[in-house]
């Protein structure tokens, strides 16, 4: 497709509305599943490919992909996803626990339910308080991580049926919580409505997610991928929820995190706060409910994926040698959409030992542990992991002392002289 226009595709249907033909408005071609990092014994099979093509609802403003992948391959397959490895998010998530302990007066009798609780990281803080905890996540690795530190935890994806069960067994719940997980649900509506089952009437729903207003405003492109089937806004997740009986009644935000979240709160009584209805007005100004508020976003990244490559081409022609830093699903994107392979760069580097020796999927560049960059010595290297650009910068400093520099590729591709601006 040409960037400047939209493509309708009649027999595209809305995962949350149900309505008949999504409007394409940008196509990322046919990409690798990103978190798929292959093994050296697997170099000579080819990376299975899916196209990842995104559309937006004109019903319900939803911005969707179109076309699934088979969830079992996604989430089980190649998961080497702990969240105990970034300390801003555990630091995030254990404010998130203490405030719900708190605001709900939660104890020994109440119940909380987290919803792809990954390794236990967020459940952790109200067990250590003796609050009955339950959490759900269907990837092994991460659920026996889980379980080692004491958080039950069921290895079943989530929805209705698993729902009812937990009702029928434990009771409905106080607080359910899912975070950065609504996104990844090829079932919407089996999702929150397996949500709405679960709490209990008085009870409070937060669900985190990346803000699809930050994702377009700030060309986050690479946080799309098959994974990430939906990207919210507040006006596509209360026409969301209104459908099972759920009221979207307040929003946090949290710049800083993920390149933007928004926290839900969602109950079964109506009563939105102020915050609420200003960011459904700032929603309804900025366009973001309209098909032109993306079509523009489509032709920017096509600009970016030009200055990006010749930024990296002029380094590479002056003598310079270039690494990456963040072997993570967005880095996977942004390198092979762009075109940024093992030609361009000399390795990609992660805090996750799982990682390490494995290559990055289609582009296949190999991966190592961060001391390389200090080994190497690489005099640039491309921060694909920007949303911890911070921490990184900061854990870098001998390597940024010793000459090293780093490159910011969004909002515009950058040399970052001094400390990054993202908070
Ligand atoms: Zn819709």
């Amino acid at each position: 497709m040409t960037a400047g226009q939209a493509l309708l595709r009649p027999e595209a249907t809305c995962r949350s509305c149900g309505h008949q033909g999504l409007e394409v408005f940008l196509s990322l071609g046919n990409m690798p599943l990103p978190d798929a990092f292959v093994h050296p014994d697997d170099l000579s099979q080819p990376d299975a490919r899916y196209p990842l093509d995104v559309a937006f609802c004109s019903r319900c403003c939803l911005v969707q992909l179109v076309g699934d992948v088979p969830a079992e391959r996604m989430f089980v397959e190649n998961y080497l996803y702990f969240s105990s490895y970034s300390d801003q998010l555990l630091q995030h998530s254990r404010q998130h626990a203490l405030e719900l302990i708190e605001q709900r007066g939660l104890g020994s009798r109440s119940l909380v339910v987290e919803v792809a609780s990954n390794d236990g990281y967020l459940l952790r803080n109200f067990a250590e308080q003796g609050i009955p905890a339950v959490g759900v996540d269907p990837a092994p690795g991460p659920a026996a991580a889980a379980r080692e530190i004491g958080i039950e935890t069921i290895q079943e994806f989530f929805g209705r049926d698993l729902a009812s069960r937990l009702v029928s067994e434990r009771g409905h719940s106080d607080v359910v919580i899912a975070n950065n997980v609504m996104a990844h649900v090829p079932d919407l509506n089996d999702f929150v409505g397996g949500m709405a089952a679960l709490v209990a009437k008085d009870g409070v729903i937060t669900v985190e997610n990346p803000y699809v207003r930050r994702l377009i405003d700030e060309n986050q492109f690479d946080t799309i991928y098959h994974e990430h089937v939906c990207y919210y806004s507040c006006t596509s997740v209360a026409h969301l929820v209104e459908q099972h009986g759920l009221h979207l009644n307040d929003v946090r935000a949290f710049p800083g995190l993920h390149g933007g979240t928004l926290r839900w709160y969602l109950s079964k009584s109506p009563g939105r706060s102020a915050r609420l209805e200003e960011l459904l007005r700032e929603e309804h100004n900025c366009g973001l409910n309209t098909i032109d508020y993306y079509i523009e976003f489509g032709g920017r990244i096509e600009q970016l994926r030009h200055e990006l490559l010749n930024l990296l081409h002029g380094l590479q022609r002056d003598g310079h040698k270039v690494a990456a830093y963040g072997a993570a699903a967005k880095g996977t994107v942004m390198l092979n959409y762009v075109g940024i392979g093992a030609d361009l760069l000399e390795f990609v580097v992660d805090r996750n030992v799982h990682k390490h020796g494995r290559f990055v999927p289609g582009v296949r560049v190999p991966i190592a542990g961060p001391e390389r960059l200090l080994i190497d010595r690489p005099n640039y290297t491309l921060l694909l992991a920007w949303n911890f650009a911070k921490e990184i910068v900061r854990q870098q400093q001998d390597y940024l002392r010793r000459g090293g520099r780093f490159v910011i590729p969004i909002p515009k591709p950058t040399v970052l002289e001094h400390e990054p601006a993202y908070d």
